[in-house]
């Protein structure tokens, strides 16, 4: 999707402040955002909240001095990212670089292709340093049908992988979201595990991809903003789930509920209570597992809430 302009976008003004927050544990400091800008042809500025970065955060990119006539195509990990605008006159564009939790580190390019009035085709592009993130291993005794699934539920895992990877592969060119993301569980700012290496019951296993909070069953689960129910019922490893589509590739994931209170294709409020913590699927005990894809990229969602304005 090249550009998707709507106008509402205003809303989107609350996440222009967000900037870089190491990936990891709560919010320790591991890398010291930096901004990068460069200067490309037809007076556009390419600008990037930080040129180095760690696995699984999440970057704000913007460029400036873009005409609103003009089509830009941004692309970020191999794929086209959305672009917005904060109003349909203003000539900067924003969008956001999520850095997958298991992108290999090494040096990227955000790139940036445009024509200009005359018909003349432009790139620019700007390097990312992607570090690997300050992960620690973990090993935990789940339940043997978890780790050796039988074929059958081997069959339902694969399944579930499939849908949600459809759920991701779709991009909403509006905005949903209306103000800060918040964390989904009242009175609680912090959560833990994300990124983590797992060993479970001795074997490797994929590393964690959301934020984990300790809380009762039956605790009330908010949405993290507001958005469309795309995906809620019962999955084989992460139990009871729903997910939220937020617009422009961005998706918040609820896993082990004990219950679900939203349908899908609902639409939810900020303030939505969409379900209540538990302890279904693959856990070792009752809590929230929250996770955030953008562009299908993983990364923590702690980030989205941090340093809005
Ligand atoms: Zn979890």
């Amino acid at each position: 999707m090249a550009l998707g302009e709507s106008s509402n976008l205003r809303r989107i003004s609350l996440l222009i402040a967000l900037s870089l927050l190491p990936a990891g544990s709560a919010f320790a400091t591991q890398t010291a955002p930096v901004p990068v800008r460069k200067t490309c042809e037809t007076g556009i500025t390419l600008k990037v909240s930080s040129g180095t970065t760690a696995q699984g955060s999440l970057l704000l990119a913007e460029i400036s001095g873009a005409k609103t006539a003009q089509e830009f195509t941004a692309e970020w990990d191999g794929r086209t990212i959305p672009l917005w605008r904060e109003t349909p006159s203003s000539t900067t564009l924003h969008a956001l670089l999520g850095i997958d939790l298991e992108k290999p580190p090494g040096r990227y390019e955000w790139k940036l292709s445009w024509t200009a009035a005359d018909g003349k085709s432009f790139t620019c592009s700007l390097p990312i340093t992607v570090r690997t993130g300050k992960f620690p291993t973990e090993h935990l005794k789940v339940e043997k049908q978890y780790v050796q699934p039988d074929p059958e539920q081997q069959k339902r895992a694969e399944e579930d992988q499939k849908k949600m990877k459809a759920i991701y592969d779709t991009v909403t060119p509006e905005v949903l979201w209306k103000g800060k993301f918040r964390v989904p569980l009242k009175d609680v700012t912090t959560g833990g595990n994300f990124g983590r290496r797992r060993v479970l019951n001795g074997e490797a296993r994929s590393p964690h991809a959301g934020v984990d909070f300790p809380a009762a069953t039956g605790t009330p689960v908010y949405a993290a903003q507001a958005g469309k129910v795309v995906l809620a019922e019962n999955l084989y490893y992460s139990g009871n789930t729903v997910v939220i589509d937020h617009g422009f590739g961005i998706y918040t994931l609820y896993a082990h509920l004990s219950e679900i209170n939203v349908q899908q294709g609902d639409s939810v409020e900020p303030s939505a209570e969409i379900g209540k913590v538990g302890a279904t699927g693959r856990v070792t005990g009752p809590h929230l597992h929250w996770g955030l894809t953008i562009d299908h990229a993983r990364v923590n969602a702690l980030q989205i809430v941090q340093r809005q304005p």
